[in-house]
């Protein structure tokens, strides 16, 4: 997500080794413009440290032959990512590509003894999986606006008793005993696809997740933007046109109260009850309830009222976005979240109706794609922020091995 520049610390060649794999000790003394020496020292120091490997030839281009530097294959990373309602954990290698997934249903209402309970059982679970890795650090996705500096949530939706301000980062490193990142959901899949999907090499993007809720992250040159309370791309609560229910927040006319798992269902039970969708009275009486993707299913069968709920979903978040487009300037913006699963037209009319309401010179260089990561774009990205805290950590560590061998 950024360039490294000449001179900058040891923390630069683990971040290198995680966003570009295993390099020759040539390319990355050339790409990191530091001498060869300085470099097989700071290799050396992070070696000790069990981090780095380094070993095996580079092919010959014709000049000395080059020794492969990799991270250490006995390094890993857990990434958990809490939603309202599931719970997925996924380990990974240093480079953060997912060796081992797990993703089950959870329910936020339960409280955070819980739920993180479970997510250190499941953790346990894969670590086992893997005897000879070592936990090096361990990233969290929570559904909130978090203190990204005290590692809880801050501001914890009103639907999520128990979780304002619990400590989520001191409890799971004391059972863990590694390094804990605490950050909100969306960033942490922003993240994810900043690493390895849709928005990799983007250094200007938005991530969009399409959810219980709505919610987006926001990265601006090459950095996450957080906020000054953390709640930095919040819109689930931006007004909408023309909507008058009642929020979960209190006021009317809220994004979240009109569009997203939630006021999808409760808009779909309306619709079967009244009759006005045919399709979905039918699912209602078959199945004695109704999820979001039911209306999807009941479009995809040609229920056109279904379809309309749809599409005034998609306009909604499109005119949400088209603000947040005209102040950002993003140059993409990945949609991801369950509520893909309605189907081509959402992402379609969401598409259109941000482009629409957007300044035209704000779109020259847009483009909306969908994840590319799916729903381990969370883990990923919570991984990539264990990541950086262990190298932040290491950083001064390996600052003053390198200095004492110089
Ligand atoms: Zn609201």
């Amino acid at each position: 997500m950024s360039t490294p520049s000449n001179g900058e610390s040891s923390r630069k060649l683990l971040a290198v080794l995680r966003d570009r794999g295993p390099l020759p000790m040539t390319h990355l003394s050339e790409y990191r413009g530091v001498s060869r020496s300085k470099l097989g020292q700071e290799v050396a120091a992070l070696g000790r440290l069990g981090l780095v490997v380094s070993g095996g030839q580079a092919p010959s281009t014709g000049g000395r032959p080059s020794n492969i530097v990799s991270l250490s294959s006995d390094v890993c990373y857990a990434g958990i990512e809490i939603g309202a309602t599931s719970i997925a954990v996924g380990v990974t290698d240093g480079y953060l590509d997912v060796l081992d997934f797990v993703e089950e249903d959870a329910d936020v209402h339960d409280g955070p003894d819980v739920v993180l309970d479970r997510a250190i059982e499941l953790i346990h679970e894969l670590i086992v999986r893997r005897p000879v890795s070592t936990l090096v650090g361990v990233g969290v996705g929570v559904p909130g606006p978090v203190s990204f500096r005290d590692g809880r949530l801050v501001g914890a939706p009103l639907q999520m008793p128990g979780w304002e301000r619990y400590p989520i980062r001191d409890r799971l490193s004391r059972e863990l005993n590694v390094p804990v990142t605490v950050d909100n959901d969306v960033n942490a899949m922003a993240l994810g696809e900043a690493h390895a999907g849709a928005a990799r090499g983007t250094d200007d993007f938005m991530y969009v997740k399409l959810g219980t809720g709505v919610g987006s992250a926001i990265v601006a040159n090459g950095a996450l933007f957080r906020g000054a309370d953390g709640c930095a791309g919040e819109i689930s609560h931006n007004r909408v046109a023309g909507a008058q229910s009642l929020c979960s927040c209190g006021r009317t006319g809220c994004l979240n109260s009109e569009f997203g798992g939630a006021a999808l269902t409760r808009q779909a039970i309306v619709a079967a009850q009244s009759r006005e969708s045919p399709v979905l009275a039918r699912l209602l009486e078959e199945n004695g309830t109704l999820t979001p993707l039911d209306v999807g299913v009941a479009s995809a069968a040609g229920d056109a009222y279904a379809t309309q709920m749809i599409r005034r979903g998609g306009r909604l978040v499109g005119e949400v976005l088209a603000n947040l487009i005209n102040v950002l300037n993003p140059s993409r913006i990945v949609v991801g979240g369950g509520l893909l699963g309605l189907g081509p037209l959402l992402l379609a009319e969401i598409k259109s109706a941000a482009l629409q309401a957007s300044t035209p010179l704000a779109t020259t260089h847009l483009s909306i794609v969908q994840t590319a990561l799916g729903d381990r774009a969370g883990v990923i990205g919570a991984a990539w922020l264990a990541s950086e805290t262990l190298i932040d950590t290491l950083s001064g560590a390996t600052e003053s091995r390198v200095e004492q061998s110089a």
